[in-house]
């Protein structure tokens, strides 16, 4: 039988009511073939990234950081992320452009791994801390696959006006 590994991964939405999108998208991780979703974070809010002064403003971004243990291979794992994404009515236009559901694998294991569809660990980890408080949440020593503490890279990281969402805002 395939081994159990631990995968985290980033989730984001800022279409279509996106605390139900993160919120199902973790439900989904739960059922997943393979897989068990094991911790999940709080939901936060944050401001979009954009390409330049010039993009159209976005609304803001539901996002969360999910600990699954799966017996799927990265690029197995990716395809069933995308066909989730696929799911939520997700349409691929520009980068970085709004979106119903977003779900990027940060870390496998200790796997660093570089083709064409898949960067492990995911490139932007470092630069954004909607991204790293929510991870940091759910492990506040985890560490890149260099050994490298994660709570290091937020010094350094992109700030987007991230808000953690109380319990009482999930139900408005
Ligand atoms: P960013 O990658 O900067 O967060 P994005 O999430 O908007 O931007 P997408 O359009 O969702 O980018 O993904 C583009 C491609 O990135 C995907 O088709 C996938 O093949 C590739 N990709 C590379 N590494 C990863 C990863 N670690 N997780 C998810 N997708 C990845
Ligand atoms: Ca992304
Ligand atoms: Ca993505």
């Amino acid at each position: 039988m395939a081994s159990m590994h631990i995968a985290y991964i980033g989730l984001g939405s800022n279409l279509q009511n996106p605390i139900q999108q993160v919120t199902q998208a973790l439900l989904e991780l739960d059922q997943m073939d393979n897989s068990y979703l094991l911790a999940y974070s709080s939901l936060y809010q944050s401001s979009a990234m954009t390409l330049d002064d010039n993009s159209e403003p976005q609304e803001d971004y539901i996002n969360a950081a999910a600990k699954v243990a799966t017996r799927l291979e990265p690029l197995q794992l990716l395809d069933k992320l995308q066909a989730i994404e696929n799911s939520h009515e997700r349409v691929r236009e520009k980068r970085w452009g709004a979106r119903t559901l977003d779900l990027d694998i940060l870390l496998y294991d200790h796997t660093i791994m570089e083709t064409e569809r898949l960067t492990i660990p995911h490139y932007g980890i470092g630069q954004r801390d909607f991204v790293l408080k929510p991870l940091l949440e759910l492990k506040p020593n985890l560490k890149m696959p260099d050994g490298s503490m994660i709570a290091s890279l937020l010094e350094g990281s992109g700030q987007y006006n991230l808000k953690k969402l109380e319990w009482r805002s999930l139900g408005e």
